[in-house]
């Protein structure tokens, strides 16, 4: 549970952003853990309505309000200069975004210098459109979202008819050569029953998937205490039919990962609200209106947009992310007891998943 974490707290070191400011290399909160992954949202805007995610009419921002392409690649460049080597892009639907692949381009040009790893996170309705072209600029890895393999489940859940667009994208990104990994939000009474469906689809076309809970995240439609599922249930059930073994590798966040000893492939349960990852925390996320969040479950960060477009020397943003890094907090406040009233007012469109 979240709150145990207080109980274990170490010492916090003062703020001093002076040593931070000397190597600007390396990003190191004040728990020692170095933060070298960042998620960042280019755009609110989706062509899906995921109803634990926005209502129908949702209320995207002014353009004004949303970084620009150049905004994007200047924060890009200076989180790249501090040593973040993985960069995940997300949104909303990131291809939904104007000049979406130049915009990847221009972040695949740090790969092999300073970033490691460029992947993005999508629901999969572009993916025939792009596919070819993420593959040519460095993409390795993709995540996409599918919660279902039922054509009128999935119009229930995202609001669109478009199951075999998204079906389609899957098999683009595959022929393109991309590694691929779904995600998949367990929902109670929903896609509960497809669940090893949905893993034998993934792991027949050689992907991992990832089963999620639903989190605590802004406004949507949904009653998310009656959509809970708990994937320590989910992976009961799933022990009965099937052998899971544990593997050690993890990525920093909240995932954990087993092997499916009969279909080979690897599933990993992502338990934001019932474990405690925070220790391992190496990520931030940017929303696409530049604000840094350096937890995902609560408001610490600051607001990069306006180190960006007050101070063009580029001092104010590496001073901001600094700042906001040293404070970065312990842990997260999720608490499944409050799954009705959200921890966070922000919307996952906005943040990312
Ligand atoms: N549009 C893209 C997509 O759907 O993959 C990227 C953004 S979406 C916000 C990222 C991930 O967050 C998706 O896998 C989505 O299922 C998940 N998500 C959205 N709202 C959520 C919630 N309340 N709880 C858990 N996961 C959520
Ligand atoms: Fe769009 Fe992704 Fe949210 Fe669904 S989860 S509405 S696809 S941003």
């Amino acid at each position: 549970m979240a709150h145990t974490l207080i109980d274990k707290r170490p010492e916090r070191r003062p703020l001093d952003l002076s040593g931070a400011a000397a190597s600007p290399g390396i990003l190191v909160d004040s728990f020692q853990r170095r933060v070298s992954y960042l998620r960042l949202s280019i755009t609110d805007r989706c062509d899906l309505r995921c109803t634990y995610c926005m209502p129908e009419r949702m209320t995207f921002l002014p353009r004004k309000d949303v970084l620009s392409f150049e905004e994007l690649d200047a924060l890009v460049s200076q989180f790249a200069a501090f040593g973040v080597d993985k960069l995940r892009i997300t949104g909303g639907e990131p291809m939904v975004r104007k000049d979406f692949i130049e915009l990847m381009a221009r972040f695949a040009r740090h790969l092999g210098h300073g970033l490691r790893e460029l992947t993005l996170t999508t629901n999969g309705t572009l993916l025939r459109k792009y596919a070819g072209d993420l593959s040519a600029i460095g993409v390795r890895r993709i995540n996409i979202s599918l919660d279902t393999l039922k054509p009128d489940v999935f119009e229930q859940l995202s609001r669109r008819d478009m199951l075999p667009v998204v079906l389609d994208g899957i098999d683009a990104a595959l022929e393109a050569g991309l590694k691929v990994k779904l995600n998949t939000v367990a929902l109670k009474g929903v896609n509960e029953a497809e669940i090893p469906d949905l893993i034998r689809y993934a792991h027949e076309r050689g992907a991992d998937i990832t089963l999620i809970e639903t989190m605590p995240m802004g406004e949507a439609e949904t009653d998310r205490v009656e959509d809970y599922l708990s994937l320590k249930d989910v992976r009961a059930s799933l022990q009965r039919e099937w052998t899971l073994t544990d593997l050690a590798e993890t990525t920093g966040g909240p995932a954990r990962y087993v092997r499916v000893e009969e279909t080979g492939g690897r599933l990993g349960f992502i338990t934001p609200l019932s474990h405690n990852f925070c220790e391992s925390c190496n990520r931030v996320r940017v929303t696409c209106t530049g604000r840094l969040y350096t937890c995902l479950g609560r408001e610490d960060g600051a607001d990069l947009r306006e180190a960006l477009r007050t101070d063009p020397s580029g001092k104010a943003l590496q001073g901001a992310i600094l700042g906001a890094i040293a404070a970065k907090p312990q842990g997260h406040d999720f608490d499944a007891a409050r799954l009705a009233s959200p921890a966070s007012p922000r919307t996952m469109s906005h943040t990312g998943g």
